[in-house]
């Protein structure tokens, strides 16, 4: 038998369902926030990503799945989904001379060469959003409570924002002077990654999973005592906005983000528990130049689709995990059959969701599949009754059974379901 690929996993049945209702409410909540779609390609020029998200983060010196192709070219599969929305506006030259918020939404699949278990796979999808031209705060709010009420809308309650700032450069290099400093004398007491990171990128330590409970890490200097005038207004605008939006969110000055790109605020969406990061985000204002674009100050989130499929998964509720249909016709010999196919067609273009006996079922079997098929009515059909255009339904709740015009079913449905 030939299996899947190790971290994988095949999106069916109940996930599938809700996977379906993540992606039609990601799109209702973008397009409200006046977000477009966009679809780059799943696989980009490495150096895309090593410029990107930058050479020393995680993703990029352990989890990309680098391949060349056959014109010798080095390719990446996207490791996330603000690289290439970047590279796609610098290309097609989106920016312009515009006053206006440049606003792109996607939802795909991302690839990570990472240890599997349960929320962490090698093939992963997000949601997630871009705003470029706007250096206001009031974008980073925006598209802050954009993700936590997309979440809420899911039914997803027990979780909240956590939000911290890394300020400008000036503010960070005072910052990574003081951390080094006071690591200095602990650097052995340091898992292996965060004596590399202390070399590369310092920040990264105190995100670590490995050092989580060391008590090294919890006296470390706090980025708020290095933080430039600006740099501390724009995180008191952001909490005030956020107060004025009703989003629940409290400061964790450790979330620092694993990519290289991000200024200024940045947050996570995470689970009441801590266990569990569903998303994040944050300013990225030289990404765009970094990657050859003019300065073009951003603002993003990618949200893990897989991770809130779980989470719906825990609190179940009915809606996207109960498959049903709205009619199921029921038909024996060949005139039915005629009357049954030719009428679902009509219930389905006209949006209810029909299904017909296909399988040459006796009648008992056709009652049985129509309750395991969670439909609301039953449309009964025989060859006398069709002769003087007339169909039986059934109300398969109240068990209520009446008969009317076969050319009224449609709009009788329109008005029932
Ligand atoms: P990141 O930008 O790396 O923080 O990723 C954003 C979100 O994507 C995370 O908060 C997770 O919800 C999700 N995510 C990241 N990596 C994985 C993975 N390997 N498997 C499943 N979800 C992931």
């Amino acid at each position: 038998m030939i299996t899947k690929p190790k971290g994988t996993y095949d999106l069916l049945d109940i996930e599938g369902r809700i996977y379906k209702f993540i992606e039609q409410t990601a799109t209702n909540f973008a397009e409200n926030y006046n977000y477009e779609f966009i679809r780059t390609p799943i696989f980009e020029s490495s150096e895309l990503f090593h410029r990107g998200v930058g050479e020393t983060t995680d993703i990029i010196t352990k989890e990309t799945y680098n391949f060349k192709d056959r014109g010798d070219r080095e390719m990446t599969l996207r490791p996330e989904g603000t690289a290439g929305v970047v590279r796609s506006v610098i290309e097609n030259k989106l920016y312009g001379n515009r006053h206006d918020v440049l606003k792109y939404y996607y939802l795909g699949t991302m690839y990570r060469y990472e240890r599997p278990q349960k929320g962490r796979y090698r093939e992963l999808t997000q949601f997630g959003v871009e705003a470029f031209n706007s250096d206001d705060p009031l974008t980073d709010a925006e598209v802050i409570s954009l993700g936590y009420y997309f979440i809420k809308s899911l039914g997803i309650e027990k979780f909240s924002v956590h939000i911290n700032t890394l300020g400008d450069a000036e503010s960070r290099d005072n910052y990574r002077d003081a951390l080094l400093e006071y690591l200095k004398p602990h650097i052995n007491d340091l898992c292996e990654d965060c004596q590399k990171r202390y070399k590369t990128n310092p920040l990264r330590i105190l995100d670590c999973k490995a050092d989580k409970d060391n008590p090294i890490l919890k006296n470390t200097p706090k980025i708020s005592g290095y933080l430039t005038p600006d740099s501390k207004k724009r995180f008191q605008k952001l909490q005030s906005y956020l107060n004025y939006l009703d989003v629940d969110y409290e400061i964790n000055e450790n979330i620092v983000r694993g990519l290289d790109y991000y200024d200024h605020n940045v947050w996570e969406y995470v689970t009441e528990d801590e266990a569990v990061a569903l998303g994040g985000g944050g300013r990225y204002n030289h990404l765009v130049e970094t990657l050859g674009g003019p300065a073009l100050p951003a603002v993003g989130f990618g949200l893990g689709v897989d991770r809130l499929i779980l989470e719906i998964k825990k609190i179940t509720p009915e809606q996207p995990l109960e498959k049903c249909i709205d009619a199921y016709i029921m038909c024996i010999n060949e005139e039915e059959k005629i009357h049954a196919i030719t009428l679902a067609q009509d219930l389905r273009l006209n949006g209810i969701i029909a299904e017909v006996n296909s399988n040459n079922l006796s009648l008992k079997a056709q009652f049985k599949l129509a309750d395991t098929l969670n439909s609301s009515f039953l449309i009964i059909l025989n060859s006398e009754d069709l002769q003087k255009g007339i169909i039986t339904i059934k109300d398969n709740q109240t068990k209520e059974e009446f008969k009317m015009d076969e050319d009224e079913v449609v709009d009788w449905l329109i008005g029932n379901i």
